[in-house]
């Protein structure tokens, strides 16, 4: 059976200490506000609004674990770069998503969800900054490539992938789009290889 046939949601953490116990294997997405993050986990699981859970109001700001069966979960990381946020909520979303990445044992793969036609913007940056002392591997999937022309997104694809370049971890990235679907097979598979290690 697929590993993303039977995702439930399970929890939503508001605060690191709230976080379940770190056992298991996870595999956490993220990416900035509107990337096209929440489309690309329903495409994967193959379902309408599982993603949007995470989206509902006073869920946006909070780590949204999915069941996937055999202690497996799929994380939903809150979006990012939204000036609208005020400094305390920030401080409080940095301090839950830093506490997550860099010291979530059961973390195995991180998901970077950019859309194609802004690349890695600074925000991403961050993320991989912060995991990069743990050099876990780190998987890109540049979303909306259907608004791009081939050609424009085999240069997106190039200069993003020249932007991740230093990651010191396994870090792989492709085109992909939770619209027309495309890319879902790839992405389903270097999840797969992850999550059974
Ligand atoms: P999130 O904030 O990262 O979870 O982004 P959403 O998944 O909610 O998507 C933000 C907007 O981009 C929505 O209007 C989506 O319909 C649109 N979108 C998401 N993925 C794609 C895609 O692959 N292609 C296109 N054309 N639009 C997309």
């Amino acid at each position: 059976m697929s590993l993303f046939s039977q995702l439930e949601f399970r929890y939503a953490v508001y605060l690191a200490a709230d976080l379940p116990p770190d056992i298991g294997t996870e595999v956490a997405f993220a990416g900035r506000s509107n990337a096209g993050k929440s489309t690309a986990i329903n495409a994967l699981a193959h379902r309408k609004k599982l993603a949007f859970v995470s989206k509902t109001p006073g869920r946006t700001q909070c780590l949204v674990f999915f069941d996937m069966g055999h202690h497996r979960h799929l994380v939903d990381l809150p979006g990012y770069g939204y000036a609208a946020v005020p400094g305390r909520e920030q401080d409080r979303w940095t301090e839950l998503i830093s506490t997550y990445i860099t010291q979530r044992k059961a973390l195995k793969l991180l998901v970077l969800v950019a859309d194609a036609r802004q690349g890695i913007t600074p925000h991403d940056r961050y993320l991989l900054d912060w995991l990069a002392p743990t050099a876990k591997p780190v998987h890109v999937l540049l979303t909306k490539a259907d608004k791009l022309t081939r050609r424009e997104a085999e240069q997106a694809l190039q200069d993003a992938s020249g932007a991740i370049a230093d990651y010191p971890g396994d870090i792989s990235i492709q085109l992909f789009s939770g619209l027309r679907k495309t890319g879902v097979l790839q992405a389903q598979a270097q999840i797969a290889k992850w999550m059974k290690q």
